[in-house]
C-alpha cells in the first residue's frame, strides 16, 4: 500500500486521553483523517455505530477477516479490533494524512507492513491520574476499570516502540505537540518534493 498521505498510529493505556486528543486534532488540523475501527466490543451509552467504531458481532468479524478486510487487527480485552484496510488505502492515495487509534500489537503490524508509518505513544502524567480519568469518564463498570488499569502496564511497556512520546498531563499541551509531530513530518523534504512540485520546477528552471 502506498499513498501520497502519511499514516499515523497513537497508541495508549485506556483512560489515556487520545479518543479526546484525536478529536480535538480533527478540528484544528486540514487534511488528517481517523479511520473508524470495527469492533465486537459492546457499544458504550452515548457512542454511535459508525461514528465512534463500526460495531460488528464475531462472525461478522470473522467473515471480513476470511476476506482479508483488515489491515491489522488485534484482540484487545477481550474484543476484536480491525482497521479497514480499503478506507486507509482509499485517504491515503487522495493525500490525506491517516490516524490510526490501535494498540500496540496493532502499531507493530501497520510497522511491519509499512515500515514509513510514524508511530506515536501517549502516556498519563501518572498511574492514579489514569484510573482517575478512566472512572471520571463514567462508561466503564468497575471490572471494566480494573482490567484496563492491570493492562495498562503491558500497554505501556510498548512505548519503546514508538517515534514519538507524548504526556498527556495538561490536554492543550499535549495537543500542541501532537500538531508539532504531524506539521514536522508534512515539511519533511520528501514530502515536499512531491508538495511543491511545481514551485520547484519553476524555481530551477
Ligand atoms: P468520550 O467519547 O465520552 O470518551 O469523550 P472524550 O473522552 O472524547 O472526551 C469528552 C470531552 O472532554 C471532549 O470534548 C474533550 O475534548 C474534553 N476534554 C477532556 N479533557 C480535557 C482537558 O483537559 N481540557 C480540555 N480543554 N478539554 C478536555
Ligand atoms: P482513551 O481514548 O485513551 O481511552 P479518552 O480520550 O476517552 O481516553 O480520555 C479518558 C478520560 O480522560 C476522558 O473522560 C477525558 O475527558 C479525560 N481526559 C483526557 N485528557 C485529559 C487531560 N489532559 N486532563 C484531564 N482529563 C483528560
Ligand atoms: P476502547 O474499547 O476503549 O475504545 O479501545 C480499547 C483498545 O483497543 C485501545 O487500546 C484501542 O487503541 C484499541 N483499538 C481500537 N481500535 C483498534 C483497531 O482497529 N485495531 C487495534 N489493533 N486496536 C484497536
Amino acid at each position: 500500500m502506498s499513498g501520497k498521505g502519511t499514516l499515523f498510529t497513537i497508541s495508549a493505556p485506556s483512560g489515556a486521553g487520545k479518543t479526546s486528543l484525536v478529536s480535538a486534532l480533527l478540528g484544528q488540523v486540514e487534511g488528517l483523517q481517523v479511520s473508524v475501527s470495527h469492533t465486537t466490543r459492546p457499544i458504550r451509552p452515548g457512542e454511535q455505530d459508525g461514528i465512534d467504531y463500526h460495531f460488528v458481532s464475531e462472525s461478522e468479524f470473522s467473515r471480513m477477516l476470511s476476506e482479508a478486510a483488515f489491515l491489522e487487527h488485534a484482540k484487545v480485552f477481550g474484543n476484536l479490533y480491525g482497521t479497514s484496510q480499503h478506507w486507509v488505502e482509499e485517504q491515503l492515495a487522495g493525500g490525506a494524512d491517516v490516524i490510526l487509534e490501535i494498540d500496540w500489537q496493532g502499531a507493530e503490524q501497520v510497522k511491519r507492513l509499512l515500515p514509513e508509518a510514524q508511530s506515536i505513544f501517549i502516556l498519563p502524567p501518572s498511574r492514579e491520574t489514569l484510573e482517575q480519568r478512566l472512572t471520571q469518564r463514567g462508561q466503564d463498570g468497575r471490572d471494566v476499570i480494573a482490567a484496563r488499569m492491570a493492562q495498562a502496564k503491558e500497554e505501556m511497556s510498548h512505548y519503546i516502540e514508538s517515534n514519538y512520546l507524548v504526556v498527556n498531563n495538561d490536554f492543550e499541551q499535549a495537543l500542541n505537540e501532537l500538531k508539532a509531530i504531524i506539521n514536522a513530518h508534512r515539511l519533511r523534504t520528501q514530502r515536499q518534493a512531491t508538495d511543491l512540485a511545481a514551485l520547484l520546477s519553476e524555481l530551477l528552471k
